[in-house]
């Protein structure tokens, strides 16, 4: 019998979701075991090479690749699962939600302190770089998301817990003990 298929992403975050995710120890084993990964940076997998049943989203949206990469995870992933505070509120990156996009790229590279006024500093602008959106979206107000997991990042035993059960057709049971920070 085939295995669930799983994919991840990571969009405006840090990477530290992906680590918690790798922080579940020697459960590691028992995870290839259970499903196989498709499109992710743990396997350094690039394209959806097949239908997913579990996508997990670390990070919102800061971009114009955030949506494109967000809206491929949906159209691919029967289930889609906003990892972490980025993903779910827009985290840190979303700070710059309250001061003007303009603002906020003139003191990144013209304002800054070390930013150098004899090297004529401009505001990136080639075509190939993605467009920065106006604010940092949280993923469930671009594409529909199935399931949350909180936390900064969510810790390993609350993403096994959530992941194990995704796979195995469980409900999920996010209990008190995995998703308090006190
Ligand atoms: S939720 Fe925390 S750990 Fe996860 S990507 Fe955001 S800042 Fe990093």
């Amino acid at each position: 019998m085939s295995k669930p298929v799983i994919a991840t992403a990571s969009l405006a975050g840090c990477f530290g979701c992906h680590m918690s995710l790798l922080d579940i120890d020697e459960r590691i084993l028992k995870l290839v075991e259970l499903v196989e990964f498709d499109k992710s940076p743990i396997d350094d997998i690039k394209k959806f090479t097949r239908p997913v049943d579990v996508g997990l989203i670390e990070g919102g949206c800061c971009n114009s690749e955030n949506v494109e990469v967000l809206r491929s995870f949906r159209k691919a992933c029967k289930v889609l699962v906003s990892v972490g505070e980025c993903a779910i509120m827009g985290g840190l990156p979303a700070l710059r939600n309250s001061i003007p996009l303009k603002e906020c790229l003139e003191e990144a590279y013209l304002n800054s302190p070390t930013v150098d006024p004899g090297d004529k500093p401009i505001i990136p602008n080639d075509e190939d770089l993605p467009i920065i959106l106006d604010k940092v979206y949280p993923c469930h107000e671009v594409v529909k998301i199935d399931h949350f997991l909180p936390g900064c990042p969510p810790s390993a035993d609350l993403i096994w817990e959530a992941l194990t059960a995704l796979v195995e057709g469980r409900p999920l049971a996010l209990t008190y003990d995995l998703i308090k920070f006190d």
